[in-house]
């Protein structure tokens, strides 16, 4: 028993990368769980079929962060088809390069509308579903706290908006004993920040120890502020950049 049996929970982008793992791990804890996709329907309907194999339900729901209204009919389809909502993970995001010169109106609008828009819309559908004791944990990043190189300001800014969202809702929803975190991971070796990329290096070098972290390591730290042991943790940032950051 490893303490999430009869909870469902749904993880945004969990096709690949962290998503994936955080699914797959929620799952490997005891959790039903749904994910959401973009682009991915074939990795997402495989990392549901995983879960399925383990004895848990699971759902794969095509709902682009873009779009309220599919992120909106995503929370009413897993309550639906899973019968309750107990734990929130708003992972999917995106990231861009380029010298503030370059950053267009428009890519300001896809990256706060996906890494940040979708957050808020999310937390919204979610709230009336979670009972006493619910979770909503989302991925940041620590370019929200540091910007160590040029051309991230975009991606920072659309990250540091969720400290303050997440502060705030964990105010409101204190009064439910429902825990309100966030988790910063520094460089994690995905498709997004591949460990063998040509800017790897550079990021291990600011590292304490000169290493990336595994999905399966913010998986870890994900699954236990869903646990029961994290039920006085809320409004918190909690950093895994092997150091990067201090
Ligand atoms: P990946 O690019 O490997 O995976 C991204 C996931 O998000 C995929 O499941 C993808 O779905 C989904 N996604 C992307 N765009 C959308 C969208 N518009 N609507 C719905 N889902 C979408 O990224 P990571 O796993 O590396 O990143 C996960 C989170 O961690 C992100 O929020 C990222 O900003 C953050 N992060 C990553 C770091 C890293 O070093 N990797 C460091 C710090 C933070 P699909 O397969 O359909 O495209």
């Amino acid at each position: 028993m490893s303490g999430l049996q009869g909870k469902v929970a749904l993880v945004t982008g969990g096709s690949r990368g962290m998503g994936a793992a955080i699914a797959r791990r929620l799952a490997a804890d005891g959790a039903d769980v749904a994910l959401t996709y973009a682009r991915s329907p074939e990795k997402a309907t495989s990392v549901a079929a995983d879960i399925q194999k383990i004895g848990r339900r699971a759902l794969a729901i095509q709902a682009d962060n873009r779009d309220a209204a599919a992120i909106e009919a995503a929370v009413a389809k897993t309550v639906e088809e899973l019968g309750r909502l107990d734990i929130l993970v708003n992972n999917a995001g995106i990231f861009s390069v380029a010298p503030i010169e370059d950053v267009t109106l428009e890519a300001y609008d896809e990256m706060m509308a996906i890494n940040t828009r979708a957050v808020f819309v999310a937390i919204k559908a979610v709230v009336p579903h979670l009972p006493e004791g619910g979770r909503i944990i989302t991925i940041s990043s620590n370019l929200a706290e540091q910007v160590p190189f040029a051309g991230v300001s975009l991606y920072a800014a659309s990250k540091a908006a969720l400290t303050g969202l997440t502060k705030g809702v964990a105010r409101d929803l204190g009064p439910k004993r429902i825990t309100v975190n966030l988790v910063q991971p520094g460089s994690t070796d995905t498709d997004m920040n591949p460990a063998d990329s040509d800017h790897a290096d550079a990021q291990r070098e600011r590292m304490a120890i000169q290493s990336y972290s595994t999905p399966q390591d913010v998986a870890g730290l994900v699954a236990w502020l869903a646990s029961e042991e994290a039920r006085f943790v809320t409004g918190a940032t909690l950093v895994i950049d092997s150091g990067a950051n201090i």
